[in-house]
C-alpha cells in the first residue's frame, strides 16, 4: 500500500495487508490450503515456510490486517479466542510469576487464570477496576502481566484501560485487554497504551458466526514471542480459516456501524418499557460509563443486555416469543442472538450469586444483527408481549 498519513479503518479493512499488484493477480487473495511448501535443501537458508508456524500465506495476510487495523507493529492469527489470550501469557509467563487481572472476565480467561495457570506456579490476584488505585495496590515484585476485558459480559461495564496502561508502562510489564465486544471499529486499543490487544475473531471479526480464531496484536517482540509458542503448542489457524477471516473483515466497519446504530435503537426502545427494570448499554445517557465510553470509542456497539421484572418465566417466554433473534450463545455475527446468561455463562452459580454480579433472573442477553432496525423492534414487541402476559 502507499505511504503517508494512516488510511481509514474502512479502508485498510479492505486493502490491507494484500499481495503486491501485478497484472495478472487475482483480485483476492486466493486460499493457499497446503500445509507446506518447498524449501529445506542445501544451500537454501531461508526461513522454512510450514502451516503451523503462521506463515502459510492467508495467515501472514490476515496478521498485516489485524495490525493495520490495530495501528500495532505487528499481528499474529490464532485458532481460537482462548489461543489468543492464551499464548500471549505463556510467552510472558514463567513459574513463580504473578499476574493481576480484572474479576470480570470471560468465563474461560477467568478459568485460565484462577486455576489453570495457578497449576503451573504463575499465582493471579483479581481486582475490581471500579475501585480506584486496584491495579497499583495489588502490585507485587514478581507482578508481570495485568490483563483487562472491555466492554465487559453480560452487563457492558467500561473500564478505563489508560488506569493499568500507566502501571503496565512503569512496570515494564504486559497488559493484556480483551476487546472482543468493541472491536477495532469502536476502540482503538494500542492508543490508550495497551500493548497485547486481543479479540476472539470468532466474533466481530469474522463477523458471520461461521469460523473460530483469534488475534493478538502489538509490538514486533511480543508477537515473536507469542509465535514462539504457538509453534509449540500448536493453535495454528487453518488456512481456510484465515481466508474467511479476511473476507469477513472487508466488511467489518460497516458491519459494527449498523451493529452500533441497530443496538443504540434497540436500546432506547427497551428502556422505554414497564416490562424491563434495566437496560445495559454503554450508549445510553443512563448506564454508569456512558461519560467513559463516549471519551474511549468511536460506537458503543452491538451487545446489549436487559432485564425484565417478570423474572426468569418472562425472560423464557420472551425468548419463546422471538420470531428473528435465535436463543444461542456467542455473538457479532449478522445475525441477532438472544441468551440468558443463567444458562450459558453463569449456569454454575447459585441465584444469589448472579444476583450479586448484577445478573437476576430475567436477564438477557442480546448480540444484536444488522438486520432491518423495524424488524428487530417488532420481534422485540413480540417478546415483551409474551413477557408481560407472564408477568
Ligand atoms: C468468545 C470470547 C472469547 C473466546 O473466544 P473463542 O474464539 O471462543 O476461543 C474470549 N473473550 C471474549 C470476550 C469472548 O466473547
Amino acid at each position: 500500500m502507499t505511504k503517508g498519513p494512516k488510511q481509514g479503518i474502512a479502508t485498510r479493512g479492505v486493502h490491507a495487508g494484500a499481495p503486491e499488484r501485478r497484472v495478472g493477480a487475482p483480485v483476492v487473495p486466493p486460499l493457499v490450503q497446503s500445509s507446506t511448501f518447498l524449501g529445506g535443501w542445501g544451500e537454501d537458508a531461508s526461513e522454512l515456510l510450514y502451516t503451523r508456524y503462521g506463515n502459510n500465506p492467508n495467515q501472514e495476510q490476515v496478521g498485516k490486517k489485524i495490525a493495520a487495523l490495530e495501528g500495532t507493529e505487528a499481528a499474529l492469527l490464532l485458532a481460537s479466542g482462548m489461543a489468543a489470550i492464551a499464548m500471549p501469557l505463556l510467552s510472558q509467563l514463567d513459574h513463580g510469576d504473578h499476574v493481576i487481572a480484572s474479576r470480570y472476565l470471560y468465563g474461560a480467561t477467568l478459568a485460565l487464570l484462577g486455576e489453570e495457570l495457578p497449576r503451573r506456579g504463575i499465582e493471579t490476584t483479581f481486582v475490581d477496576p471500579d475501585i480506584d488505585g486496584c491495579w497499583s495496590s495489588a502490585l507485587r515484585e514478581n507482578t508481570r502481566a495485568l490483563v483487562l476485558e472491555v466492554p465487559t459480559n453480560p452487563t457492558l461495564r467500561i473500564f478505563d484501560p489508560r488506569i493499568p496502561a500507566a502501571v503496565a508502562r512503569e512496570r515494564k510489564i504486559m497488559l493484556l485487554v480483551d476487546a472482543t465486544f468493541a472491536s477495532p471499529v469502536n476502540m482503538q486499543c494500542a492508543d490508550l497504551g495497551v500493548t497485547a490487544v486481543v479479540h476472539s475473531a470468532t466474533k466481530y471479526l469474522g463477523g458471520h458466526s461461521d469460523l473460530i480464531a483469534g488475534v493478538v496484536a502489538g509490538s514486533d517482540e511480543l508477537i515473536r514471542g507469542v509465535r514462539d509458542m504457538m509453534k509449540i503448542y500448536g493453535p495454528s489457524p487453518d488456512p481456510h480459516t484465515a481466508w474467511l477471516l479476511d473476507r469477513g473483515l472487508r466488511t467489518l466497519e460497516m458491519r459494527v456501524q449498523k451493529h452500533n446504530t441497530n443496538a443504540l435503537e434497540l436500546a432506547a426502545l427497551l428502556e422505554g418499557r414497564p416490562e424491563v427494570e434495566v437496560v445495559h448499554y454503554p450508549g445510553l445517557a443512563s448506564h454508569p460509563d456512558h461519560a467513559l465510553a463516549s471519551e474511549l470509542m468511536t460506537g458503543f456497539g452491538g451487545m446489549l443486555s436487559f432485564v425484565l421484572r417478570g423474572g426468569g418465566d418472562a425472560a423464557d417466554a420472551f425468548a419463546s416469543a422471538l420470531e428473528l433473534a435465535m436463543v444461542a450463545p456467542s455473538l457479532g455475527g449478522v445475525e441477532t442472538l438472544l441468551s440468558q446468561p443463567r444458562f450459558t455463562s453463569n449456569l454454575h452459580q447459585t441465584p444469589d450469586e448472579r444476583m450479586a454480579l448484577g445478573i437476576p433472573d430475567g436477564f438477557i442477553r442480546l448480540s444484536v444483527g444488522i438486520e432491518d432496525p423495524a424488524d428487530l423492534a417488532a420481534d422485540l414487541e413480540r417478546g415483551l408481549s409474551a413477557a408481560a402476559r407472564v408477568g
